[in-house]
């Protein structure tokens, strides 16, 4: 068996195993894709002392450096369920897909998360040549141009509001026939000039040029005729699924699915510890990632040493 077991080989994966292999730590990573959301990303302009990167590449300097210092890595295999330590200090179970079964003293879950996607024509073509997921990685790709904004919750306003003090305008398409976010933050958007809402609007189409983003199809819900809108940039913000169907009914979630932890990334299980964008963590970035996958690294690290095996 492993001391420890992480699941997920992304920022937050790679960098808790980082931090318990250099401890001396038996550890073992498992992952669907080593990398996770890094190997969708482009340009990574946003992690401190690395001024620009791509995200292929950053995800192979953490595969090296993981497996460098010993880490037994697992990829390619889909963790299906989590079985706790029957007693304090006991080992836990992850089960693979395969019907392999993983055993380890403490857990780190960092499996992540993915977004919600539109499902239309023209969206995944244009991944990364304007169609994008996230207004703190992108919007300043797009100073001076005009966008849109997909989805009136929380996430898709505060991207609009995000996104005015950097693009030159912003149209906010809500498919409801009305905006879901909290008041203040529907109040700001409203007060700002360059941003237009659209409300009980369906998006149909992304629109390319053949290589670009040229505009945004969209149609009135209740019926009526389809029209593009003029933009380089569609941020989609329709809600961001964490991946932990595979722990349902044994740790504690939110609604949504988040994985509940505290400061330390400490769930409600002893042993069983949790990172990234899977857990409760507001922010899903990189460096944010990485920080809370070295926490909770660190937190599996106090647990064993004051635990004994049964
Ligand atoms: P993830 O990166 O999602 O990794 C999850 C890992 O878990 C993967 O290895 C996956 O294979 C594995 N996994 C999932 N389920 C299972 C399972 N059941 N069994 C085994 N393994 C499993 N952030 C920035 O800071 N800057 C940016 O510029 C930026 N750009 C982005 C661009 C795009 C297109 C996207 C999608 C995201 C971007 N982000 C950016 C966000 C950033 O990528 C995430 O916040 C970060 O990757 C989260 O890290 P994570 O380790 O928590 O999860």
């Amino acid at each position: 068996p492993f001391e420890v077991l992480v699941v997920g080989g992304g920022p937050a994966g790679s960098s808790a195993a980082i931090y318990t292999a250099r401890k001396g730590i038996r550890t073992g990573l498992l992952a669907v894709r080593f990398g996770g959301q890094l190997l969708d990303t482009m340009t990574i302009e946003n992690y401190p002392s690395v001024e620009h990167t791509e995200g292929p590449r950053m995800a192979a300097d953490l595969e090296r450096q993981v497996r460098g210092l010993g880490v037994e890595v697992v990829t390619g295999q889909v963790a299906e369920r989590l079985v706790p330590a029957p007693v304090p200090g006991g080992l836990h179970e992850v089960h693979l897909g395969s019907g392999a079964v993983l055993r380890a003293r403490a857990v780190v879950i960092a499996s992540g998360a993915r977004w919600r996607t539109l499902d239309v024509p023209g969206e995944d073509e244009h991944r990364n040549r304007g169609v994008t997921f996230c207004p703190h990685c992108d919007g300043p790709l797009f100073v001076g141009k005009r966008v849109a904004v997909v989805g009136g919750g929380n996430s898709g306003v505060e991207a609009a509001i995000d996104l005015a003090g950097v693009v030159e305008h912003v149209t906010l398409v809500e498919f409801a026939d009305e905006l879901k976010a909290d008041d203040v933050l529907q109040r700001k958007v409203r007060s700002l000039g360059n941003i237009d809402v659209l409300l009980g609007t369906a998006t149909t189409e992304v629109v390319g040029d053949g290589s670009r983003v040229v505009g945004l199809r969209h149609a009135p819900r209740a019926g009526g005729e389809a029209t593009v809108l003029p933009v380089e940039g569609v941020f989609v913000q329709i809600g961001l699924l964490p991946n932990t169907e595979w722990l349902d009914g044994v740790v504690e979630m939110t609604p949504s699915g988040e994985v509940v932890v505290d400061a330390r990334g400490a769930t409600g299980i002893p042993g069983v510890f949790a990172a990234g964008d899977c857990t409760t963590a507001p922010w899903k970035q990189i460096v944010a990632a990485a920080g809370a996958g070295a926490g909770a690294a660190l937190s599996a690290f106090d647990h064993l040493i004051r635990t004994s095996a049964p």
